[in-house]
């Protein structure tokens, strides 16, 4: 059965990259009938914290990425990696290395002079540990085999090969007997079942140096194969960058609140990102997981179009529940806004937007207070000819009963043909009149949903 994980460390916001790995674990398990899990990385206690693993539960929870278990923290975790630890050095595969920080500082400085790569000598390798003196501290460093190479069929990147005299013998286990990220990442993985390690390709040279324990470990017990690794390239910004706060929004409640964005248009967009199926854009949740595959991910970065993501925001808006979308603007809005009359006018409000955020701007009018304020553009339509033609549709539509978009129509094409107007030189200052600007849904529509009471006051409160 296939397992994959997301193994976020909790040191910021869920970022656009990690939510797309995370996408890519969640549907490949889906796709496969396997299992997805969450692993917090949490053994960095200074810049882990619980304000970020909040966020990014809440992220992939609002992306609607569910897990098959609870998650599971690393930091609950560090007598498991160090008892592997003490196996592999039992059985040969790790050894303890005394040297002192003061001795490997002058070994790098030999190094750096020598214009050699910085990397441990593996000084303590083949010595006997009772040369150091009694009760020094050590490290466990694992036993790298020094001859030969290490090649991995990575499902995205294809055949990679390093020569494994270019990996250390790094450390597993500090002086102070807390494991290293290296030996966590992988005793969890195992512990876990994890088959398919699907992440960002920032960690192929990782994977060089975690198959080692692996292997190490599977000659001691037996049941720990080489997992399946796709190193999926990472998401640029436009300027071909690597993506970054300086590219805006940082965590995808960001895209939530500042862009406006719905979760599956950015599921949607995130797919897209780095995964293709022929030249389809909009792809629904339901088509992904039955479509998606790891062959479909490119090799090389994805670069990070905002207008995509707002093209894709503004179909899903319009495919989206008026009443849901309601709930979202009014809570926008705030306590003025009323979600009933949001979710009538909504039909008409989401014709164009692209965001969440442009729908509650278009809404505004619907709760704005009289007397109205005015966009420049709209005060300045307002001149005292067009006040006139306010005036005399307004005692037309105080005679007015039948408050309906033909109704209105009818009456207002009417009006406008005794004066030889088009209906357009008419209906710019009623616009302006009825909601303080020069743009908004149709002005019939905006007359219904304002109601003959309020939509009267405010065509008063312009005409003369
Ligand atoms: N915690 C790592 C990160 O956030 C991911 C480790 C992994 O996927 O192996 O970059």
């Amino acid at each position: 059965q296939v397992v994959t994980r997301f193994a976020p460390s909790p040191t910021g916001y869920l970022h656009i990259g990690g939510a797309r790995t995370a996408l890519f674990n969640w549907l490949y398990a889906r796709h496969h009938g396997g299992r997805v899990l969450l692993r917090i990385e949490d053994t960095d206690r200074k810049r882990s914290t619980q304000d970020a693993i909040d966020k990014i539960i809440e992220g992939l929870d609002w992306l609607g990425l569910d897990f098959d278990d609870a998650p599971m923290f690393q930091s609950d975790r560090a007598e498991r990696h160090a008892e592997v630890a003490h196996q592999l050095l039992a059985a040969g595969h790790a050894y303890k290395c005394f040297a002192t920080p003061e001795e490997l500082e002058a070994m790098r400085e030999q190094q750096r002079a020598a214009k050699l790569p910085l990397r441990y000598d593996r000084r303590w390798r083949d010595r006997d540990p009772s040369e150091a003196p009694a009760g020094a501290p050590y490290v466990i460093r694992l036993k790298v085999p020094t001859g030969g190479a290490t090649t991995i069929d990575d499902a995205v990147q294809g055949r990679i090969t390093v020569q494994n005299n270019e990996i250390d013998d790094y450390i597993l286990l500090r002086s102070d007997g807390t494991p290293t990220y290296m030996l966590a990442v992988v005793v969890d993985d195992h512990d876990m079942g994890v088959t398919h390690i699907i992440r960002g390709d920032d960690h192929i040279n990782n994977a060089f140096r975690q198959l080692p324990i692996i292997r190490a470990m599977n000659a001691i017990e037996g049941n720990w194969p080489d997992p399946v690794y796709a190193h999926v390239p990472l998401i640029h910004g436009p300027d071909g960058a690597k993506m970054s706060k300086r590219h805006g929004a940082v965590g995808v409640e960001a895209y939530r609140d500042q862009e406006g964005v719905l979760p599956e248009a950015l599921f949607n967009y995130l797919l897209r990102l780095g995964w293709g199926h022929g030249d389809r854009e909009e792809i629904t949740k339901e088509e992904a997981v039955e479509l998606f595959d790891l062959d479909g991910v490119g090799k090389g970065p994805a670069r990070f179009d905002i207008k995509k993501l707002q093209n894709l925001n503004g179909h899903y808006i319009r495919e989206a529940d008026d009443r849901r979308l309601a709930l979202i603007v009014a809570e926008k809005i705030g306590p003025k806004a009323d979600a009933d009359l949001l979710t009538k006018a909504m039909p008409v409000l989401k014709l164009r937007a692209k965001s969440t955020n442009e729908l509650a701007e278009g809404a505004a009018f619907l709760f704005a207070k009289r007397p109205l304020a005015m966009t420049e553009k709209a005060a300045e339509l307002l001149d005292d000819n067009a006040r006139e033609l306010l005036s005399g549709l307004s005692k037309m539509l105080h005679l007015q009963n039948d408050w309906t978009i033909e109704g209105l129509e009818a009456t207002t094409k009417s009006y406008a043909e005794t004066l030889g107007l088009g209906l357009g030189k008419l209906a710019q200052p009623m616009r302006a009149a009825l909601t303080g600007t020069t743009t908004s849904p149709g002005i019939f529509d905006v007359l219904v949903l304002l109601g003959r009471d309020e939509a009267l006051a405010r065509i008063d409160a312009q005409a003369r």
